[in-house]
């Protein structure tokens, strides 16, 4: 797949003069890939999940949002690769655009390959990808601690699951999706966001 290629779905779903978000490029990874999730009221509220894999954001929808519990297994459908621009990207997609509505940075920060780490199995992010089998371990503000995707069948599907991995950071009394609804770029909630670039 050629370089330009990997962003041809993102480009092709959107109108970059009516909608803020970034056009973006495949850009070189930093010694460190970062992760975001963005809040996002579309159609239906949800999570998107994106991890800096090989130059682009990998995404996943996450209609529930990640949980700290590792007892609970959340729907992730894969959504199109985006740019890793798109890390910083907070506003509103205008109305009749695709996926029009609310987008707040809910977390980010870096993270690292856990299945890399583990001798005899040192499988790269691109391997996992293609195996449906990620194990990574979150550095962020709200989530933090291994979490593992998880595709529930054949590759074609979009099907995947998020669950936190039972370590130390696993904690089923925390609820951040309900306790701490804000971004943390700005602080500002999704009406707030609503009411100032609206
Ligand atoms: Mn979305």
């Amino acid at each position: 797949m050629g370089r330009r290629d990997r962003l041809a779905s993102y480009r092709g779903n959107r109108d970059f003069r009516k909608s803020p978000e970034p056009s973006g490029d495949v850009t070189a990874s930093g010694d460190e890939p970062r992760f975001v999730v963005q809040k996002h009221a579309a159609t239906a509220l949800h999570y998107d999940l994106r991890l800096e894999i090989d130059g682009v954001l990998v995404s996943w929808s996450v209609p529930k949002g990640p949980s700290t519990d590792p007892r609970e297994r959340r729907l992730a459908l894969r959504t199109e690769d985006h740019p890793i621009d798109y890390v910083e990207f907070e506003g509103v997609i205008p109305e009749g655009e695709y996926g029009a509505g609310p987008v707040l940075v809910w977390d980010r920060g870096s993270f690292r390959n856990l299945r890399d780490e583990r001798e005899g199995d040192r499988a790269s992010l691109g391997t996992s990808l293609e195996e449906g089998k990620l194990e990574v371990w979150l550095e962020g503000e709200k989530l933090s601690g291994g979490y593992a995707l998880i595709r529930t069948g054949e590759p074609e599907t979009k099907r995947w699951l998020l669950v936190k991995m039972d370590d130390e950071r696993a904690d089923a009394r925390r609820n951040p999706t309900r306790t701490e609804p804000a971004s943390v770029l700005s602080g500002r909630t999704l009406e707030e966001i609503v009411e100032t670039e609206s």
